[in-house]
């Protein structure tokens, strides 16, 4: 009942350009499933990553809707995005590891925020994906966010030696998928499956909402 009088005060929109969506429509209107950047292929290698795995290229209404997701806190984007990216790791057979698991926020932006962007996509994953995630990582140093960043090499130092193992038990010889939200540089997702393998970690991948058109440049 609540649910029915919320959808009728406030109707699903396609959650990259916001159109109302007709009742077979699911996440996405016609329009963008058919048009959106979607990424078909693994153009760029990144350090530490044995795979990775995007929907999106971060442009346009792609990177409207994931800022919208940061910061107006919408859980019902969490749910899209990691309905989509199950269905994409299903297709590009990636949905075969032995643990998932995060890129986590210090606890002071964690704090201020409210919510865990990153875990919320994770766990949804999760759930389609019928596996558990497990947080195996941990923010050590709060560091100036990356978007501020645009040099590469600065955007290394600025997460090098941020996170830490929670317990090497967790990741000793397991194929580990790693979720972020975008992959810009691919610095953090880097320095983070280089502590998992420090830690023992087997393999990472890594899957991502969005990953920048132009790689790691
Ligand atoms: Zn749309």
């Amino acid at each position: 009942m609540f649910h029915r009088l919320w959808t009728v005060l406030f109707p699903p929109r396609c959650i990259l350009c916001r159109r109302f969506l007709k009742k077979e429509e699911t996440d996405l209107c016609h329009h963008c499933r058919e048009h959106a950047p979607e990424v078909t292929s693994e153009k760029f290698k990144f350090s530490f990553l044995a795979r990775w795995c995007a929907i999106w290229y971060y442009k346009d209404d792609v990177r409207n809707s994931i800022l919208r997701y940061k910061f107006n806190r919408r859980q019902s984007y969490a749910d899209a995005y990691g309905r989509l990216l199950a269905m994409k790791l299903q297709r590009t057979g990636m949905d075969n590891f032995d643990v998932l698991t995060w890129v986590p926020v210090s606890f002071l932006r964690r704090w201020k925020r409210g919510f865990d962007q990153t875990e919320n996509i994770a766990l949804v994953v999760a759930r389609e994906l019928n596996v558990p995630a497990i947080r195996t990582l941990k923010k050590i140093r709060h560091t100036p966010p990356q978007s501020g960043i645009s040099n590469a090499a600065a955007r290394r130092a600025n997460v090098l030696n941020a996170y830490r193992v929670i317990d090497s038990a967790l990741v000793r010889d397991k194929s580990i998928l790693l979720l972020d939200d975008v992959l810009t540089t691919g610095a953090t997702a880097s320095e983070c499956a280089k502590t998992l393998c420090l830690s023992g970690a087997r393999e990472v991948s890594c899957a991502v909402v969005a990953v920048a058109p132009h790689g790691n440049k």
